[in-house]
């Protein structure tokens, strides 16, 4: 039985943390991954960069590789990115390629190659600088998705990510490997899906800064595997004593616009902080890559090229995927309110937040905020104060119905 501790000091409150959880493994996640990957690395295995969700892990754990997500939440890194990159850019670019800059990304120094894709023009840039200090396979992106050819050529271009594999690490990844890589993601998104299940609940179980600490950067790890399921049987426990996560009054929030990659969370913190209920995360790090399994059935690159295909993304035009998936969330949810996270710089996701902010406030009448800022701490009051009123405004409206 888990012993539970008070979260927060309203009187009222009934909500609680998890003490001596499967959540303590996660928090501890990178060293996790590091001592992984170091003990793959010594028998012989490849290791493999990658930045984004559009890259099919399956195909590179049916090279016999280790995939391993390289992507920056360091403001310090993000700062040091700025060296060579400009300094408006999106801080997840600088901080990504600020960890390579310092030669302070342990995954980065193991990694034999890095697959890397075109979405956003910044990302494409930075990966030709990468290049210099390691092998990199672009993934070009067919961005008309609507289009009937699109997914012929990205189904082309996850077959020619199997091919540069197969070269560079001198392995044949056969249909079987690719349908045992299969059921090994499939697995971990399921559980990974039931993990955000409990934050989404009425009430929620779990919360979203709880939750987000299970995406660890490397996939089909043993231990994670483990530490999932006994996650869920803590989280079923928590149920069982009617202990939810946060405070009963707590308005319930989706999250949507861009990935928070570790140590990133600062937005989603302090939402927690001043009281609200992050029910959903909405974004790349949160549930938007878990919904759709790949296929076992058929060609297996054939069903892995759709899974991915189908991940809204604002790179894309038109994304009207996203906003269908946002306003299912919000109802299967039941959210009282929407922020939209924007990472200054991020041209896309930016302007998708004018037709974000209508579908959720003319379409569905609930509030929405945007919250445009950097990996800096230096808006963080600010940010409070927006987020309070934003708050209280809900809770309000929320008394009245
Ligand atoms: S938001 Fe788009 S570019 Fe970023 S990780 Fe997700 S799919 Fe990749
Ligand atoms: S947040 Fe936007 S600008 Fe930053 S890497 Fe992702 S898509 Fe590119």
């Amino acid at each position: 039985m888990t012993e539970k501790k008070e979260c927060c000091s309203t009187e009222k409150s009934s909500c609680t943390a998890l003490a001596d959880s499967a959540l303590d493994y996660f928090q501890s996640s990178t060293q996790n991954c590091f001592e992984y990957a170091r003990k793959q690395k010594e028998a012989g295995k490849k290791i493999v960069g990658i930045y984004c969700e559009f890259t099919p892990r399956e195909v590179i754990l049916a090279a016999g590789a280790v995939p391993i997500c390289l992507c920056g939440g360091s403001h310090k890194m993000a700062v040091a990115g700025e060296r060579d990159l400009p300094a408006n850019l999106c801080p997840l670019i600088k901080s990504s390629y600020g960890f390579i800059a310092e030669e302070a990304c342990v995954f980065f120094d193991m990694a034999d190659a890095v697959i890397a894709e075109t979405t956003c023009d910044g990302k494409k840039k930075m990966y030709e600088i990468v290049a210099e200090r390691k092998p990199v396979y672009i993934l070009e992106l067919p961005y008309k998705i609507e289009l009937k050819e699109a997914f012929d050529y990205w189904r082309m271009e996850v077959g020619n990510l199997k091919a540069f594999l197969e070269q560079k690490f001198d392995v044949e990844i056969t249909d079987e490997r690719l349908k045992e890589a299969i059921d090994v993601m499939n697995d971990e998104w399921a559980m990974m899906r039931k993990v955000h299940e409990f934050t989404a609940s009425t009430p929620p179980y779990l919360k979203a800064s709880e939750a987000i600490i299970t995406r660890t950067r490397i996939s089909n790890m043993p231990g994670d595997r483990e530490m999932f399921s006994r996650l869920i049987d803590e989280l079923e426990q928590r149920r069982s004593e009617s202990a939810p996560a946060y405070c009963p009054d707590a308005p319930r929030i989706l999250m949507t616009g861009v990935p928070m990659p570790l140590g990133s969370e600062k937005v989603l913190d302090i939402i927690e902080e001043c009281g609200g209920a992050v029910v959903c995360l909405e974004n790349c790090t949160g549930v938007k890559p878990l919904y759709e399994n790949v296929s076992l059935d058929g060609d297996p690159l054939t069903a892995i090229a759709e899974k991915y295909f189908h991940l809204p993304c604002s790179c894309m035009t038109p994304n009207r995927e996203r906003f269908r998936f946002v306003k299912e969330l919000i109802d299967q949810y039941k959210v009282d309110a929407v922020v939209d996270l924007i990472w200054q710089g991020c041209h896309t996701y930016n302007i998708e937040s004018r037709n974000m902010r209508s579908l959720v406030t003319d379409e569905l009448g609930l509030p929405y905020i945007k919250i445009e800022t950097d990996y800096s701490p230096s808006d963080e009051g600010q940010i409070t104060l927006r987020l309070e009123s934003f708050l209280e405004l809900i809770k309000n409206r929320i008394s009245q119905t």
